[in-house]
């Protein structure tokens, strides 16, 4: 079976600062991780492919050192990856990345793709759905278990209160929440491969014979009209008194704000 799955490297924190002047997201002093979801994806594939062979592939779209993600998705087990970095790339909001990602996707050749669900920078979870719709199969999200059947995927689906069983032909995406399994740890020799011996391929927008309208800013629909952080809220305020008197309170500050009458 022949994987792909696609992993972004992000800044390690959920707590992202923008800077005031630019809106510009402040990367300085912020070290990059392999995004966390990414991890299970990986996890999952390297399972599917010691339970029925094949290949897997880790594909990330980003900077030049958008590589140290795919040498760590490497040292778990990957066989191969592929980095897409070209200026051209550049201003890519997750239309324009999720075409690039999937025609990479297209040009390796795949029975499955596995993304994670949703990358704890950008938070949109929109880029395996988008590339499901670019590469035209089935997709399945926030998937919490797979199974593999006669040219089928069937996965739980998580849901709030719950679960679904989805059954999909493949070729196929899924991505995938943190429920799934229990990433592994690198291996010495893993990691001792992939940061000696193993080469991650570089491919630029030519590469994958991009149409040069639909990457980087000119193939992306979004137009950002302000990215600001949000006002502070205002200091709690602690009640005082005995349970009755605290009670009382808080009814009454309830009613003044209209909550309750
Ligand atoms: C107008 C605009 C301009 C932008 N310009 C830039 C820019 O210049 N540089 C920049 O870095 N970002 C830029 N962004 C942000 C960029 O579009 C998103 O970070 C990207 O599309 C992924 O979206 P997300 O982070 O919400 O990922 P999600 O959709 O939440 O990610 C879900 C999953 O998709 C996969 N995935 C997501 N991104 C990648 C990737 N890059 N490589 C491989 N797999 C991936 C992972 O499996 C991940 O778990 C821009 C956004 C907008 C709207």
């Amino acid at each position: 079976m022949n994987i792909v799955v696609c992993i972004k490297q992000v800044p390690d924190t959920t707590d992202v600062k923008i800077d005031p002047k630019t809106g510009t997201l402040i990367r300085e002093g912020v070290p990059s991780i392999v995004n966390p979801d990414d991890k299970h994806a990986i996890e999952e594939a390297l399972r599917l492919k010691e339970k029925f062979g094949g290949k897997v592939t880790a594909v990330s779209m980003g900077p030049p050192q958008a590589e140290d993600a795919l040498r760590e998705a490497s040292a778990m087990g990957v066989d191969e990856m592929i980095l897409l970095c070209d200026r051209a790339f550049a201003g890519a909001d997750t239309w324009a990345t999720s075409y690039a990602l999937g025609t990479a996707v297209r040009k390796l050749g795949f029975d499955l793709v596995i993304c994670g669900r949703e990358a704890i920078d950008g938070d949109t979870a929109q880029i395996g759905p988008q590339m499901a719709e670019h590469l035209g199969v089935p997709q399945i999200t926030y998937v919490r278990n797979v199974e593999m059947g006669d040219g089928k995927i069937i996965c739980e689906r998580a849901l709030e209160d719950g679960y679904e069983r989805i059954e999909a032909n493949l070729p196929a995406l899924i991505t995938v929440i943190a429920d799934l399994n229990k990433p592994r740890y690198p291996s010495v020799r893993g990691i001792v491969e992939a940061y000696r011996e193993k080469e991650v391929k570089v491919w630029t927008a030519g590469d994958i014979n991009a149409d040069p309208q639909c990457i980087g800013l000119e193939g992306s629909p979004t137009e950002v009209q302000r990215t600001f952080a949000p006002e502070p809220k205002g200091e709690g305020e602690m009640l005082e008194g005995s349970t009755e008197e605290v009670c009382s309170q808080l009814v009454s500050r309830l009613k003044d704000k209209n909550v309750l009458r």
